[in-house]
């Protein structure tokens, strides 16, 4: 009996795959480049199931069913162009490749087209839900040729995780690199939420001067309110694990934070397109200020730097936080449906936003009860613009709005830093303005380099010019 899937690459993700693919019933065949460890795999994790190991390209294809289908769960960029050009001899017409890595959406386009001449049918599916994820149940973004989804369908749907009602946190995204572009922004949003919670946690800890008991009781507590989602239960977990001596780890970890780079292409993405992403991006600018350490300690040095303390009751500035968490995180994940939906007119990829929001309701690391709600808006109003303008969101943001202003006013007026939480409250504030400054601006435009300017008192699109300063 021939393999129903061939996975490539036998590091953390495609051995948990492959797995969860045998858990399913499904006969997949295991190839990895440097080939004894497909050997380890099979004699160890893989030991006692049906999976076949395949010990070259040519191995592989002989060994799978037709149509081939193929995943690839390589390291993302040159290494997946590698591996299709030497899978290429070994397919034929109407043969799969999955590329299930973090591949660069614009990287995704040109291989579905490139593939598409070729008779071969690509598809890139974003993966989510790191190590655990993987083996028992992973959010899954697959785009690309629509033709080959039939095949994969039952697979990758088989495997994905699913949601209370058993939806399954996996469905066709669109054509291109939609998938792709889908899991960027989920990452995007994965960024910011982090970020918002570790302000919320700065905030508790240096302002207010809550303990890390304290602290895991909070976010225990949160996460039993509309935050429930796994990145504030993690945290509670975190706050409250203590190292061998006793002592809170969380404290004793160096304060610089890594990236691999799907925050900056989602930031990258939102000035290409025009729009104002801004809580993802300065969360992808607080790892960069994060990662310059000596930096930091020699400036607070230089400038003599103290936190002020939070007076007042301890109650109510733990809830104004809560508020001030919970309507950043709406205004982010409105920032993110927003981009989605420039992407989505700008391609043709004609993408479901509800459908979006469901396939992170379970499996990936931003899975929350949240996105049901986000779900919800977009089944009501399925061109719904702005998710803060939605009854449920509207209602949050403006119930949070006193607080959130208070805590992030606090905020800079102690000296701690808050740029998720204070860009998001300045976004909703511009965004709810009928009349900003840009009158002022396009009038420097015209003084400077005549570019023109409408006038409020004249129809759209009659354009004036001013001689500013009266010289010929
Ligand atoms: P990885 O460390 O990104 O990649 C390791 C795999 O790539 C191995 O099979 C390795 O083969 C192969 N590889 C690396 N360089 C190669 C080269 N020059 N030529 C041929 N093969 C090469 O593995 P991973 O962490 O399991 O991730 C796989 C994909 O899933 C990546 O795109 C990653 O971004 C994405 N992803 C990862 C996570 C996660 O939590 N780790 C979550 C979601 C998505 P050898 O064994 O021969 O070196």
């Amino acid at each position: 009996m021939k393999g129903d899937i061939g996975v490539i690459g036998l590091a953390v993700m495609g051995q948990n795959l492959i797995l969860n693919m045998n858990d399913h019933g499904f006969k997949v065949v295991a190839y990895n480049r440097t080939t004894s460890k497909v050997d380890e795999f099979l004699q160890g994790a893989a030991k006692g199931t049906n999976i076949i190991g395949a010990y070259s390209l040519q191995d592989l294809a002989d060994k799978l069913e037709k149509p081939r289908k193929v995943m690839l769960m390589v390291r993302a960029g040159e290494v997946v162009d590698q591996f299709i050009d030497s899978l290429l001899p070994h397919l034929e017409q109407g043969d799969i490749i999955i590329d299930g890595g973090n591949s660069n959406y614009p990287d995704t386009n040109r291989r579905v087209k490139d593939l598409a001449a070729k008779g071969i049918r690509f598809i890139g599916a974003g993966v989510s839900g790191g190590e655990e994820g993987a083996r028992f149940g992973p959010s899954i973004m697959p785009g690309g040729n629509e033709e080959a989804w039939q095949y994969v369908k039952p697979i990758l749907q088989a495997i994905s995780a699913k949601t209370k009602d058993g939806e399954p946190c996996c469905d066709w995204v669109g054509k291109e690199g939609a998938g792709h572009f889908v899991k960027m922004v989920h990452n995007g949003i994965e960024y910011g939420d982090m970020q918002l919670i570790c302000e919320a946690y700065q905030f508790l800890k240096e302002g207010l001067g809550l303990s890390y008991d304290q602290l895991h009781h909070v976010f225990s507590k949160w996460n039993k309110t509309e935050l429930d989602s796994y990145l504030i239960e993690i945290t509670a977990d975190i706050l409250g694990y203590r190292d061998e001596n006793g002592e809170p780890l969380v404290e004793k970890i160096l304060d610089t934070a890594g990236q691999k780079g799907t925050g900056k292409w989602t930031g990258i993405n939102a000035l290409d397109l025009g729009i104002p992403l801004t809580l993802i991006s300065e969360a992808v600018f607080a790892r960069c200020v994060s990662a310059f350490k000596e930096q930091r300690v020699e400036n607070q040095a230089l400038f003599n730097k103290q936190i002020g303390t939070v007076t007042g009751d301890k109650a109510q500035w733990i809830e104004a936080v809560r508020k001030a968490l919970l309507a950043s995180k709406i205004i982010s994940y409105a920032q993110g449906f927003m981009l989605i939906r420039e992407a989505s007119e700008n391609n043709n990829w004609d993408l479901n936003y509800g459908n979006t929001a469901l396939l992170w309701r379970e499996g990936c690391i931003i899975r929350s009860a949240f996105l049901g709600n986000i779900r919800d808006a977009y089944e009501t109003n399925p061109n719904l613009q702005f998710l803060g303008a939605d009854s449920y969101f509207k209602t949050i943001l403006e119930n949070a709005l006193p607080e959130w202003r208070k805590v992030v006013a606090k905020s800079i007026e102690i000296g701690l830093p808050m740029p998720c939480m204070a860009s998001a409250i300045t976004f909703l504030d511009g965004y709810t303005s009928a009349r900003l400054p840009a009158n002022l601006l396009q009038a420097q435009r015209d003084y400077f380099g005549a570019h023109t300017y409408e006038r409020t008192d004249r129809p759209r699109g009659e354009f004036f010019h001013t001689n500013w300063t009266g010289k010929g």
